[in-house]
Order: structure tokens, then C-alpha cells, then sequence
């Protein structure tokens, strides 16, 4: 087989649309670029990251089917690559069954993963892989029940959420009235369900990078992490598990990946503890834990991501050395500053990815440090050194602030 790739702004150019513009988005788009596909990317705001890298760019509500099927017939892409979760992914079945374009991993992987319940039910009912016990609730009341059922602590999480929004732990039954609003205001489209989980006592939890691609399937070093309010802060690989945990992991990992199908690299998030493993969730796209890959590997998974999608194959993936990437929050409001990027990146193996997010409301992850070290300790040591160095200040241009 051959895979013919053509010229950007010509009829012959394999054109690849982005739902979604975030910094793993602009990643993949620099990767896809580079072998000279055509990318056009969309998000809801103007300027987002990965708009910034492609060739055109749309603002469009992609939760709206209508704007959504209009952008597709007017773009005709040959690959479509869903970048974030809330998406009318009824209309990406509706492109993939009439052939129009390739659905990333598949139309069903993306309207199963969009929602916690879909991917939840079938690891662990269908597919029978251990998983944290679970209730799924639509009331105050069922939540109530559902806590006295599972115990405390556990965890609650509105179904159609992501980076830990509306997510808390309930650690006593007074804590309910406040896990439930607080759900309830963090979830998508204003839905009510909401997942409760028994809180899982893990020793650590692992992102399992598993690539799917025309030779086959290929795990990649297992990445520790860590995370605050449900949202990551610092990653590192490889992160040293038992041989038994890592088959384990794999395992799951394969078993659900297989299931989604299609080509592309998943994010299989699992707790482990001692030789135990408990599936947690997967995104079928590059996962933000990955960005450590940008210093620990050849090809990173943005660069896998592309070749898979785009059917180059997949070779085995050169490890370049313990390494770690550090999330940098900005806090407030305004347009993001950096500076001292200079301090940051003077340590040798030390890079930045400054994000480009065009502003800052509230709190958001704005840049991410990246580092190789002797080993994963010395490589957290100078990734969080080089995001303590960068100093950003919101500012307001024109605003006279
Ligand atoms: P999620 O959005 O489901 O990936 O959750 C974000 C993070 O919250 C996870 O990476 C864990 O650190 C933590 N977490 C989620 N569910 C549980 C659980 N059942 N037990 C313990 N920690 C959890």
C-alpha cells in the first residue's frame, strides 16, 4: 500500500479538520503540517492555540448539529480528528456511515467517550474489566442513596465533564448537598447525571499511551502523574510499576482500545495498586499527561497521533530518557505575559510550550515545562524549576490597566 499525501491549497491537498484548538490540538496540527497535510482547525473562540498553527480557521459552537454538518460541507475534509469532548458527535456518525470523511479513532469511540456512563458501562459490564464501584445517579436524593450504598469517601463527577470540573470527594454524608450542586453547576450542557465512584486508595496512577496503527497496536512507557482537583499538574515517564501491573495495565488497555477500534493514540488512565490494576477512562486522542512525550520520546504522541491517522506506520519509539512536564496555571484575568523565559529554558533537556490562549478568565493552564534528567526525580526537579522560573502577568492592552 502507498500513502499518497498531496500539497496544501491545492485540489490534491489530504485535508484534516480539527474539532477543537487547545495546546494538545496545536501540537497535533505543528505534527500534521510538517508532512504537509492541509489542517484546518475549529473551536468556540477566535485565536485558540491551534488555529494559530493551520491553515484556516472557524469559529463554530460544535455542540450545535446544524453549524457543525454546515462546517463539514463546507471543508469536505478527508479526516476529521475530535480534539475535546463536547461535540454533536451524532453528526460525526452521520459523516463516517456515508463515507464522507474518517471519524478519529471512530464516530462510535467519540460518542462513547464523551460521556462518562457510555465508556464506564462498557469496561466494565460489557468488557468485564475491574473498574472502582460505581453508581449513576439524576437526583439529590438518588445521590444520597447512592452514597450510603458505595460508602464513604467517594467521589463525584457529572458525567459530561472534564479537567475536574464539578468533580469533589464526599467524605461524609454532610458533604452531599455540596457534591450534588456543585456537579450539577460543573457539568456540560447542563446536564444532571451525574457518576458516583468509590474513592480508590491508589499507590499511583498511570496515563498507559496506547497507539493504534495500520502494523498493529503499540504500548508506550507508562506515565505517573499527578493531579489536583482532577486536573493535571505534573507527569513523568517512565513511571517504574511490577510486571504484573504493567501486563495488567496493558491488558485493559488493549482490551479497550480494541473495542473503540479505528487508528489514532488513546490515553488509557488506570489507578494501580500494588500488582492490582482499575480501569478509570480513556480519551481517544493525545492526553495532556502525554505532553512529557514532547522531551521523552522521538516521536511524541502528537507525531504518532499523525502518523496513525494519517496510515504512515508506527516504528518502535526511541525513549530519549527520564523525563517530566510541569503544567503552568495562570490565575485572574487578561491576555497572558510571560516572562523570564529565559531562566526557564537554561537548563540543558529544558524546554516550555507556551500555549498562545488568546485570555485568561478565571484559572487556566497556559504553558507547560518539559525536562529530561538522570532519572524521573531529577526530571520533576527541573521541569517545576523552569514553570516556578516563567512569570506571567494578565494584562488588559489598551485597557489602560
Ligand atoms: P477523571 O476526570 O475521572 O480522570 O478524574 C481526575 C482525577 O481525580 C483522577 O486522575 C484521580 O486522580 C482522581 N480520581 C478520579 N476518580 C477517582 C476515584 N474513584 N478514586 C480516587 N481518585 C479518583
Amino acid at each position: 500500500m502507498t500513502v499518497r499525501l498531496g500539497t496544501p491549497h491545492t485540489p490534491t491537498a489530504t485535508r484534516v479538520l480539527l474539532l477543537g484548538s487547545g495546546e494538545l490540538g496545536k501540537e497535533v496540527a505543528i505534527e500534521l503540517t510538517r508532512l504537509g497535510v492541509e489542517v484546518i482547525a475549529a473551536d468556540r473562540y477566535p485565536h485558540a492555540p491551534a488555529m494559530q498553527v493551520a491553515h484556516r480557521a472557524h469559529v463554530v459552537d460544535m455542540l450545535d448539529p446544524h453549524a457543525l454538518r454546515a462546517l463539514l460541507d463546507a471543508e469536505r475534509p478527508d479526516i476529521v480528528i475530535p480534539e475535546i469532548e463536547a461535540i454533536a458527535t451524532e453528526v460525526l456518525a452521520e459523516v463516517e456511515a456515508m463515507g464522507l470523511a474518517t471519524v478519529i479513532p471512530t464516530a462510535r469511540a467519540t460518542i462513547l467517550t464523551m460521556d462518562r456512563e457510555g465508556i464506564r458501562r462498557l469496561a466494565a459490564e460489557e468488557l468485564g474489566l475491574p473498574t472502582s464501584p460505581y453508581r449513576f445517579v439524576d437526583s439529590r436524593g438518588g445521590l444520597a442513596a447512592a452514597v450510603a450504598e458505595l460508602g464513604t469517601p467517594c467521589v463525584v463527577k457529572p458525567v459530561m465533564s472534564s479537567s475536574g470540573k464539578g468533580q469533589s470527594v464526599v467524605r461524609s454524608e454532610e458533604d452531599v448537598d455540596a457534591a450534588w450542586t456543585y456537579a450539577v453547576e460543573g457539568g456540560r450542557a447542563g446536564g444532571t447525571r451525574v457518576i458516583v465512584e468509590g474513592f480508590v486508595d491508589f499507590d499511583y496512577e498511570i496515563t498507559l499511551l496506547t497507539v493504534r496503527h495500520t502494523g498493529g497496536v503499540t504500548f508506550l512507557d507508562p506515565i505517573g502523574h499527578v493531579q489536583v482537583d482532577g486536573d493535571y499538574r505534573e507527569s513523568w515517564q517512565p513511571q517504574a510499576m511490577s510486571g504484573a501491573a504493567l501486563a495488567e495495565a496493558r491488558r485493559i488497555a488493549g482490551a479497550v482500545t480494541e473495542n473503540l477500534g479505528g487508528r489514532g493514540v488513546f490515553g488509557v488512565e488506570l489507578f494501580v495498586r500494588g500488582d492490582q490494576v482499575l480501569f478509570s477512562e480513556v480519551s481517544p486522542r493525545p492526553h495532556d499527561t502525554g505532553l512529557v512525550t514532547l522531551a521523552s520520546q522521538d516521536l511524541s504522541e502528537f507525531a504518532l497521533h499523525a502518523r496513525a491517522v494519517l496510515g504512515l506506520p508506527v516504528p518502535e519509539v526511541l525513549m530519549l530518557g527520564p523525563s517530566a512536564s510541569c503544567a503552568v496555571l495562570a490565575e485572574g484575568t487578561g491576555v497572558p505575559v510571560f516572562s523570564h523565559v529565559d531562566d526557564a529554558v537554561a537548563a540543558p533537556g529544558t524546554d516550555v510550550r507556551l500555549f498562545g490562549k488568546p485570555r485568561v478568565d478565571g484559572r487556566r493552564r497556559v504553558a507547560v515545562t518539559v525536562a529530561r534528567g538522570e532519572d524521573v526525580d531529577d526530571a520533576r526537579a527541573t521541569a517545576r524549576a523552569a514553570a516556578r522560573a516563567l512569570v506571567i502577568e494578565l494584562v488588559e492592552p489598551g485597557g489602560g490597566a
